[in-house]
């Protein structure tokens, strides 16, 4: 028997979107190989309706199973199966599915319930499909004696009868859902080191959106540890993104004493602050053709976040706010950061800027007419400018 093995893989969404479906495909299949190129010899085919992803064809299983792990990565993917490769024969394949039971009932133990599900891309192939499960599934009951269960199976042997081969596959891996990186613009992420910011980054990569990321630094109150900490988060992002993240630094120390001493008692320095993040992101955002903001931001998680608060920082900007996580209790997003690698490199303890020059009891209801008062003692058009104009950009690579 053919030791040929190949992944299947599955999209869901894409089917929605219409008119769209072909230019969804094609991105889902260029990331789809952006994510196996660090495989040598793998390869992603797309033939009747399907993607298959092929691990190296002198690959041994450990080549299989890091074939799955990268595509476990790519957005837009509902599911997926790695499969055996055999000859379009019963006989081939009935062996194949017994085989494939067999590492199930390794799995789970005792005797499970199974069906077997055939799909022919090649409808020609005879027997027809009802017949091909009946013929499969025979061999299985004789082989295994498992029972079937139609209705709720605990496992699914699948067969697939495609035009030069047949695939047989028991197994079934989650992917991650959402829609391709790429096709639905690009946005920039105001990343810091917290936990939730690289979270709302990934909500936006898993809607189909390509990042870029501004991080503001007041050196030397926020340490080379700290910026380092978060180009570790973008690259760990691209890592999902399946491509560099243009991170721009922003030197913003002296911008935030000037903006703490506009402040008066500083009760709205944090508000202050904030307004002036997204106007210079905005600047960054629109030199790299993006068309919205993204925060970490959560409602009411701290002083910052209030509804009055969140309303004044985003009247700085004319551009969509984006805040992924605003529903999220930070426990949710707690999971998600763990669940996605950013979570460790997250509560690494260096300090936030914002957390400088902050009295004990900020300003929970910010009033406009007072930011505005406050604003109207420095030239905040001109620091946005030039934070931005000064921005150092670091290429985020996919580690
Ligand atoms: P995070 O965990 O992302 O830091 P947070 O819950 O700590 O969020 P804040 O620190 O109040 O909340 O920040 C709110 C949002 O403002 C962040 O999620 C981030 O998008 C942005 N932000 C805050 N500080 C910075 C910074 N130094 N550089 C870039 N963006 C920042
Ligand atoms: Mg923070």
């Amino acid at each position: 028997m053919s030791e040929r093995k190949v992944v299947l893989l599955r999209y869901g969404e894409i089917f929605l979107k219409g008119g769209n479906r072909g230019f969804f495909e094609k991105r889902l299949v260029s990331n789809a190989k952006r994510a196996v190129a660090q495989i040598a010899g793998s390869r992603i085919e797309r033939v009747h309706g399907r993607v298959l992803a092929w691990p190296p064809a002198e690959g041994d299983a450990a080549d299989g199973k890091k074939t799955v792990r990268a595509l476990e990565r790519v957005f837009g993917l509902t599911s997926l199966s790695p499969a055996h490769v055999v000859e379009r024969d019963l006989a081939a394949i009935s062996r194949a599915a017994v085989e494939g039971a067999r590492a199930e009932v390794a799995r789970r133990g005792g005797k499970p319930t199974f069906k077997v599900e055939t799909r022919r891309a090649d409808k020609r192939f005879q027997p027809a499909s009802p017949e091909v499960s009946r013929q499969v599934g025979a061999a299985i009951v004789e082989a295994l004696g498992l029972p079937v269960d139609v209705h709720a199976p605990m496992f699914t042997v699948g067969v697939e009868i495609g035009f030069e081969h047949a695939f047989v596959f028991a197994e079934s891996v989650p992917g991650p859902g959402g829609l391709p990186v790429g096709v639905t613009g690009r946005v920039e992420l105001l990343l810091s080191g917290g936990i939730d910011s690289p979270v709302a980054g990934w909500m936006m990569l898993k809607r189909g959106c390509e990042l870029g990321a501004t991080y503001f630094h007041s050196f030397p109150y926020t340490g080379d540890q700290a910026k380092e900490k978060v180009i570790t988060l973008a690259r760990k992002l691209a890592a999902w993104q399946l491509g560099d993240v243009r991170l721009k630094v922003v030197g913003f120390t002296d911008v935030q004493k000037a903006l703490r001493d506009a402040s008066g008692d500083g009760r709205l320095a944090v508000v202050l602050y904030r307004r002036m993040m997204l106007r210079v992101a905005e600047r960054l955002a629109r030199a790299d053709k993006a068309r919205a903001l993204v925060t970490g931001e959560a409602l009411a998680q701290v002083a910052s976040q209030t509804l009055e608060n969140l309303g004044v920082i985003g009247d700085a900007t004319r551009m969509p706010m984006l805040r992924p996580c605003l529903g999220h209790d930070k426990q949710e997003t707690i999971a998600i950061a763990r669940r996605i690698g950013t979570y460790d490199t997250s509560i690494l303890p260096f300090d936030d800027c914002c957390s400088l020059f902050v009295p004990e009891h900020p300003e929970t209801r910010a009033k406009m007419e007072d930011v505005v008062a406050c604003e109207a003692r420095v030239d905040v058009e001109a620091m946005a400018d030039a934070c931005a104009g000064g921005a150092e950009l670091v290429i985020a690579r996919v580690a």
